[in-house]
């Protein structure tokens, strides 16, 4: 059985490292408060920064923050477990060369740093789809609707990851930690 996973918000704790680097870069470098509402959808919003500053900040910071984002809790634990049952493990994500110099090698060095088996790292991917269809994908998790959306409709199953922003979503079978997503494999895959 083949797995598809993404990376950010999925395996590690990107946003929150984003929301901390950006505070502290508006502090130190724009000579700004910080973040300016917590609560607000929109990043820009939420730092009260132009349009255009999003760009900067991410051509400045995207690169060490995607390296240092934290992992989450059972990740590692419950993907080599995964992997040494069997499944193939394929790591895919929409990261893109815009703000990163290497996508695929700053990806692999985490991974690797983090001990994770996988089988093969996707990166600067469209949708998703077509890298699910042509590995054969059975399961995919990610924390964004519209990749779930859009592998689903092509018939595979998705389990959408819970992540800051995607609480009002109801179509996807929902997973908050990846204890959860172990006990839905176990269940409906046996293993
Ligand atoms: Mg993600």
């Amino acid at each position: 059985m083949v797995i598809g996973i993404d990376m950010d918000d999925t395996i590690c704790s990107t946003n929150e490292l984003i929301i901390e680097v950006a505070d502290k870069y508006d502090k130190e470098v724009l000579g700004g408060s910080g973040v300016k509402d917590i609560n607000a959808y929109e990043f820009t919003e939420m730092m009260g920064w132009e349009k255009e500053m999003k760009g900067k900040f991410f051509a400045d910071r995207l690169e060490y923050i995607m390296d240092n984002a934290p992992i989450k809790e059972g990740a590692r634990e419950v993907i080599n477990r995964l992997h040494d049952n069997g499944w193939k493990i394929l790591i895919i994500s929409f990261r893109k060369d815009k703000y990163l110099s290497d996508p695929f090698k700053l990806t692999k060095d985490w991974l690797d740093r983090n001990d994770i088996h996988y089988d093969k790292i996707f990166v600067n991917t469209g949708t998703k789809t077509d890298e699910c269809i042509e590995n054969k994908v059975n399961l995919f998790i990610d924390d964004k609707e519209s990749h779930c959306e859009d592998v689903s409709s092509a018939g595979i199953d998705v389990l959408l990851f819970t992540n800051a922003y995607n609480h009002e979503e109801k179509r996807f079978k929902r997973v908050d930690n990846w204890y959860q997503v172990e006990d839905y494999i176990k269940e409906k895959y046996n293993g």
